[in-house]
């Protein structure tokens, strides 16, 4: 099959457009004429700083970051950063009841503030997890795997409102927040479920405003299409491999107050009282302080999100703006079609909470769901519409509707929804 018969609907890698993979195809073998591919450049050259100090700038412009959040490019994806927000928010919160004490009692010695502090773990250390799919559940187990049960708080579990499984997101008013939390996390679309937030919740916004809670959002799956009230925010966080580039890189978007506390803070501290300290690799002031070249980074992961960034902008003078408006028409082309046909096809996450992003539904067209989801598939599969296949967890048919599928792309998906409806 030749590229520009397909149109791919993966979940993660997603596909990237031809020519941003062109003009990294020719700087992988000789970028700028320097007879050496991007790749091969150190990571301490000037040309590599240039680079990622592009793309962070052309990112901030199209995502309208504030000057109050810093970006950092790391490592590790996603699930790396389920660890890290767990790790930094602990110092943090470990720095701000040091200070709290210090100030308190500024003469008070070591041994009288580590017990202080210990009694302060047992009765105050919570985090906050709103989950609402598959992906927050990880990263809430991830956290109890790394603090404990008694330190990790779920507040909301989808499942509870949807026989067990995930689909609806709970009314704010039933949440059961933590007094004091160190961290509140939520993840922005479930890949998984076809979840996503259809608002931010209210909670946040008072939330976020000082550096005692932080809000944490995981935005891997929507990041690029749609735009983040940051001030609501204290981290951000996104693996590339959806609509920025390809898999490798992550990006956190993170308020420099809680750098500045950070860079203060003292792991050892946080290991004398009992609490995990990061790995120097996730530890957000490390990044920050060494322009996240601490290690070797891939330079060429960078610079193919940064191509991807200048089309975009290129692309959509009011930036995100452009790119949210254009993912809406896509997604609602594509619910209207499955409306459409309610014996065909069925939407699997309630109405309220559809993700733009990725549309899970199943196929019950003659009433053997397994049957007639090999044949829609491979229907699709004839017509060059690949990687429609639901997560293994779950099944079903689910459309990655990334950035990377243009309108013409959502039309030919379309078509066939229909075609294959009204086929006999
Ligand atoms: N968060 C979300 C919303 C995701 O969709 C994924 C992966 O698809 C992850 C986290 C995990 O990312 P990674 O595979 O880079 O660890």
């Amino acid at each position: 099959m030749k590229r520009e018969d397909v149109v791919y609907f993966g979940a993660g890698p997603a596909g990237l457009p031809t020519d941003v993979l062109t003009t990294a195809a020719s700087a992988l073998l000789n970028y700028q004429e320097t007879g050496l591919g991007v790749a091969e450049h150190s990571h301490r050259s000037t040309l590599a700083a240039d680079i990622v100090n592009t793309m962070k700038a052309d990112l901030a412009e199209f995502l309208e970051i504030p000057p109050s959040h810093d970006v950092l490019i790391m490592q590790g994806g996603g699930s790396g950063q389920f660890d890290a927000t767990v790790y930094n928010s602990v110092l943090v919160w470990v720095e701000t009841q040091r200070q709290k004490i210090v100030r308190a009692n500024p003469s008070i010695n070591e041994e009288d503030l580590i017990k202080q502090l210990q009694q302060k773990v047992q009765s105050d250390l919570r985090l906050d997890y709103l989950v609402t799919g598959s992906w927050s559940l990880k990263a809430n187990q991830e956290a109890v795997r790394l603090l404990g049960p008694t330190h990790v708080n779920v507040a909301t579990d989808s499942r509870k409102l949807n026989d067990g499984k995930f689909g609806k997101i709970a009314d704010e008013s039933t949440w059961q927040l933590s007094d004091k939390p160190a961290m509140i996390y939520l993840c922005e679309n479930e890949t998984v479920d076809g979840v996503e937030w259809p608002s931010f919740p209210k909670t946040l916004e008072s939330r976020a405003s000082d550096d005692q809670t932080l809000v944490v959002g995981d935005f891997s799956s929507t990041i690029l299409s749609r735009r983040i009230p940051f001030d609501q925010f204290s981290i951000v966080y996104f693996g590339a491999q959806k609509n920025l580039g390809l898999p490798g890189i992550t990006v956190v978007v993170i308020k420099k107050s809680l750098l500045s506390i950070l860079s203060q803070g003292k792991p050892d501290l946080a290991r004398k009282i009992g609490l995990p300290v990061p790995p120097t690799i996730l530890d957000y002031a490390v990044a920050a302080k060494n322009n996240s070249l601490y290690n070797t980074l891939s330079i060429f992961d960078v610079f193919v999100a940064g191509q991807v960034l200048k089309k975009l902008l290129a692309t959509f003078p009011d930036k995100v703006r452009g790119q949210e408006a254009l993912s809406g028409k896509k997604a609602a082309l594509l619910y209207g079609v499955l409306d459409s046909y309610p014996e065909v096809y069925k939407v699997v996450p309630d109405e309220s909470v559809r993700s733009r992003m990725n549309l899970c539904f199943r196929v019950t067209k003659g009433g053997n769901v397994d049957e007639a989801e090999r044949a829609f598939i491979r229907g699709a599969t004839e017509r060059g519409l690949l990687g429609l296949k639901g997560h293994r967890s779950v099944g079903g048919i689910r459309v990655s509707n990334y950035n990377v599928v243009d309108e013409a792309g959502a039309q030919k998906l379309a078509t066939y929804l229909k075609d294959f409806a009204t086929s006999p």
